[in-house]
């Protein structure tokens, strides 16, 4: 069979990531979380100095750093887990602090860090089959994927979601902090001239506000299932 593609999208905390593994999981797909790839790339500019707030970024130093960055997903046998390195530094969980989530929209809405992204993601979807979510997947990445899922869900059910996440991780943060830092990146997601946030034209829309992890996975592989009927793949 032909490679199968599937490109989760949708806004910050809607659960792209969780679904896409278990996706992965149950269908023996590689997942690529490419979220985390900006992230680094943010992580790697607030580590040099190139960045001090969301307004402060040297643009250029980071564009100038592009191929110093080496990000790496590799899979631990032990936790079961798929962990990203950053130049050799396991780094998941600064990955996921607040004075990422605070830069990260920005650095991602820079031109040269998303064609050297994109390059990096389209190089690992041509491997063979893949799951990845992000915001640009079914748009720009992977036009052609076989099926594309556009997720939404309540921005309060979100912001509650992304702060017990934050929470059992030991991050002091209020759930208001966490609302507000979940509007503002949505907004620059949206609003940014290269790749925003849009719903692909052939992307099914999956609002899972009220729907268990359970039940929207089983959702989805009926959507597979069909899909591939429909493509005559086996
Ligand atoms: O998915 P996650 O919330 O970890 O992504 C972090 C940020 O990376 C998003 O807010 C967005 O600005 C950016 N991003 C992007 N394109 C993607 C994935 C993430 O611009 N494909």
């Amino acid at each position: 069979m032909k490679g199968f593609t599937i490109a989760v999208d949708g806004f910050s905390s809607t659960g792209k990531s969780t679904l896409a593994k278990a996706i992965a999981k149950e269908l023996g797909l590689k997942y690529v979380d490419s979220g985390a790839m900006y992230r680094t790339v943010a992580l790697f500019g607030l580590q040099k100095g190139f960045i001090k707030s969301d307004s402060e970024i040297d643009v250029q130093g980071i564009i100038d750093s592009l191929h110093s960055i080496k990000i790496q997903f590799v899979y631990n046998v032990n936790s079961g887990k798929s962990e990203i390195f950053l130049n050799g530094k396991e780094v998941e969980n600064d990955l996921r602090s607040m004075e990422v989530n605070a830069v990260v929209s920005v650095v991602s809405s820079i031109s040269q860090v998303r064609k050297a992204m994109v390059r990096e993601q389209q190089r690992m979807g041509a491997e063979g089959s893949v799951v990845m979510d992000g915001r640009d997947i079914g748009t720009v990445v992977f036009p052609n994927a076989e099926l594309k899922l556009y997720m939404t869900a309540d921005p309060d059910i979100r912001a509650e979601r992304r702060f017990s996440e934050l929470k059992l991780k030991g991050v002091d943060v209020s759930k208001e902090e966490v609302k507000e830092n979940l509007q503002k990146r949505d907004k620059q997601d949206q609003e940014r001239l290269d790749s925003p946030l849009l719903k692909a034209k052939d992307a099914i829309e999956l609002d899972n506000s009220n729907l268990s992890e359970k039940d929207q996975l089983a959702l989805v592989l009926e959507l597979y299932k069909k899909r591939k009927q429909q493509l005559q793949l086996n």
